[in-house]
């Protein structure tokens, strides 16, 4: 067994355990193997672990990388995700090269993806929520969304222009907690984004089941609270290259 195959399998008890204490069906957690900085090769290694979900943060990474795993195994079907930040002008690319998008944080680039996605599946988004309320955090601006009325009603007016457009799949939420030493201590912004996505499911009357929260430090917690996506790298892949 490799390395990477020893460190899934590692990561894919952990999240059984994890399912088992909150009382979980284990199959309602996804896997997505981040693969940033990493190259093809420890793709494909988690791709032979049975991993058919990668993560990535940059698009000049992506576009090079995709297609050259697409080349390695062109039988198998992979689901790609974007994690990162998008600029505006990069969103044609990201249309076009992934599938689904977790790192939607404006209405206008939302509009931007739905008019670069090429004819055929919709590509499906999740709503990137700033709900640490840390200020250089990327996603809508919720982080008092129970008391900020102004804040929860500007993303719902978000939610429901997207909706309309009826080209995209809005799959649900995701953010990122905030980097602590324990991690109990990012527990209340996950339970908040579930609380946040079950007030929006409530007030919209949209169906948002998917919640990406989770990451190699705090992904046990996550799943706890709610996570339906979890998203780990280094606990995977080893620490980032470059
Ligand atoms: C890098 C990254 C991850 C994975 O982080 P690890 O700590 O390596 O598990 C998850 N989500 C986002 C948005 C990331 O940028």
């Amino acid at each position: 067994m490799t390395a990477i195959a020893a460190n899934i399998a590692h990561v894919r008890e952990q999240l059984v355990r994890a399912c088992d204490q909150a009382g979980r069906d284990p199959r309602s957690v996804r896997l997505i193997a981040v693969s940033k900085t990493h190259a093809p090769d420890a793709v494909s290694e988690a791709i032979a672990a049975g991993v058919r979900d990668f993560g990535e943060n940059r698009v000049e990474e992506a576009a090079s990388k995709i297609p050259q795993v697409a080349l390695l195994h062109p039988e198998i079907p992979i689901n790609w995700h974007m994690i990162g930040h998008i600029q505006s002008r990069k969103a044609k690319s990201v249309a076009t090269l992934f599938g689904t998008v977790h790192s939607v944080d404006s209405l206008k680039l939302a509009l931007r993806l739905a008019a670069a996605r090429p004819e055929g599946a919709r590509l499906r988004i999740l709503l990137e929520c700033n709900v640490s309320g840390e200020p250089n955090k990327d996603g809508f601006p919720v982080a008092n969304w129970q008391t900020d009325e102004a804040a929860l009603n500007a993303l719902i007016a978000d939610l429901q222009a997207i909706n309309l457009l009826g080209l995209l799949e809005v799959r649900g939420l995701m953010t990122m907690a905030p980097i602590v030493s324990d991690m109990e201590q990012a527990r209340p912004v996950f339970r908040s984004l579930r609380r946040l996505r079950d007030t929006l499911q409530e007030r919209t009357g949209l169906a948002l089941p998917e919640l990406s929260m989770g990451m190699t430090d705090d992904y046990s917690v996550a799943v706890a609270e709610g996570a339906t996506i979890v998203r780990v790298g280094r606990a995977i892949f080893g620490q980032r290259q470059a």
